[in-house]
């Protein structure tokens, strides 16, 4: 499959050429978007439903309008993800993550413990701290706002990429604080950045089923938009391959477009395909086998790049999600990020993932060489860090190749 998707999405093959293979009424919607008109909810849709000569000259278009709004270097950052805890009584149906405190591999890390993956990650060059965990009801009150502390005393020079909208609504719940004043003493205790998971689709009539104790909606929008206002800056995520419609999809994306027009804070749009396997929802058959990957994944992530062209700049393929070989082709179907690696990813492992537990640096610039791009690590905030590898070509095998296995975490985590 993927070689054949390899084929078709030949590298060096005019766009006019692949722009000629698609059906005049979409050839024209392509051609809109060339233009740098904005792509509608009605659109996305029918992107998303592309096939055949479509979907190579939608894979095409999007890899054009990356190419023109942000050329061709493919970004990176090294990072370690942190799950201080898989204890969580949410309950979400798409989730193989979390456990109950009684069950024998339910865990709670200790600040010592924590400090101490964040002393490794340090050692091998992390900028990142991605952190989330489960919501557990046991936590004592300010325990993120103590962890935060605890981590930026050490190691003031890490960036704090930590907790969710989901965690952030249990946190001043918790604390019996606004989300403003919440957010504000995070940031305080030198929260960074928020991931933007706990979105999967922004319905709320998906969310009721996947779970029905998630924030919904209305609330999701805003913590991210107080954090934004605030000056925290968030990620932000579709999880797709579910219950939802293409025309979740669309209008999920165009959501994250006005919300971007409005704060301008989300640093990046990460579609994460559901890891079907050992979840609640395929045991009881609320989803069936998932679709397989390759020509579906790429249609998502293609149309993600057409619909927030001029709104979000940084599309990051998940290879966590859709493995190695397809996060490469996915760098010529509109994504310019590569996201990091895994030091512990045990949200995507446990619920099934294949892409194994961690890639090192060396591997992720081997990867985005391979494809002909330049690797360039970054920061959460996406400014470079050229200097860190400057010695090293694009494949990366002169004689200044860092060496060793510098692990770092992929992010953001799909689970909350
Ligand atoms: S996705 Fe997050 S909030 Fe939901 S059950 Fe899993 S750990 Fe808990």
């Amino acid at each position: 499959m993927h070689s054949h998707l390899a084929e078709e999405i030949q590298v060096g093959t005019p766009l006019e050429h692949r722009l000629a293979l698609a059906q005049p009424e979409f050839r024209a919607l392509l051609d809109r978007a060339l233009d740098g008109r904005e792509i509608s909810v009605d659109e996305g849709e029918r992107c998303l439903h592309a096939d055949g000569g479509d979907l190579i000259a939608l894979i095409a278009t999007a890899d054009a309008i990356r190419k023109r709004d942000v050329g061709d270097d493919v970004t990176y950052v090294v990072n370690r993800n942190l799950n201080f805890t898989n204890i969580c009584f949410v309950g979400c149906r798409f989730c193989a993550f979390a456990r109950q405190r009684w069950e024998a591999d339910a865990f709670n890390q200790s600040i010592e413990a924590i400090l101490a993956k964040v002393q490794q990650a340090v050692h091998l060059g992390a900028t990142e701290i991605c952190m989330q965990g489960g919501i557990n009801p046991e936590m004592p009150a300010f325990t993120y706002r103590d962890i935060l502390q605890a981590i930026k005393g050490a190691f003031p020079q890490i960036h704090m990429h930590a907790f969710s909208p989901m965690e952030i609504m249990y946190g001043s719940r918790r604390t019996d604080m606004s989300y403003r004043d919440y957010l504000q003493m995070l940031r305080d205790a030198g929260l960074g950045t928020i991931p933007g998971t706990a979105a999967e689709i922004l319905d709320d009539e998906i969310r009721e089923i996947l779970s029905h104790k998630k924030v919904d909606v209305q609330t999701w929008i805003d913590i991210i938009t107080t954090a934004h206002d605030l000056g925290i800056r968030s990620t932000s995520t579709v999880m797709y391959g579910h219950l939802e419609t293409a025309r979740h999809v669309a209008a999920h994306i165009a959501l994250i477009r006005t919300l971007q027009r409005q704060t301008g804070g989300f640093t990046e749009f990460v579609p994460l395909r559901f890891i079907h396997d050992n979840t609640e929802l395929f045991r009881q058959g609320l989803v069936g086998e998932p679709p397989p990957k390759g020509l579906y994944d790429l249609r998502v992530y293609a149309t993600s790049r057409l619909m927030l062209q001029g709104a979000i700049d940084n599309l990051q393929t998940s290879w966590v999600k859709i493995n190695h070989e397809l996060a490469q082709l996915s760098l010529e179907a509109g994504c310019n990020d590569f996201g990091g690696t895994l030091m512990e990813e045990s949200i995507s492992r446990e619920a099934g993932a294949d892409a194994g537990e961690y890639t090192t640096v060396d591997e992720i610039r081997a990867l985005i060489s391979a494809r002909g791009r330049r690797p360039v690590e970054r920061t959460t905030l996406y400014d470079r860090r050229e200097a860190a590898h400057e010695d090293t070509a694009v494949d990366g095998d002169g004689p200044g190749r860092r060496s060793g296995r510098r692990e770092v975490s992929a992010r953001p985590d799909p689970h909350c």
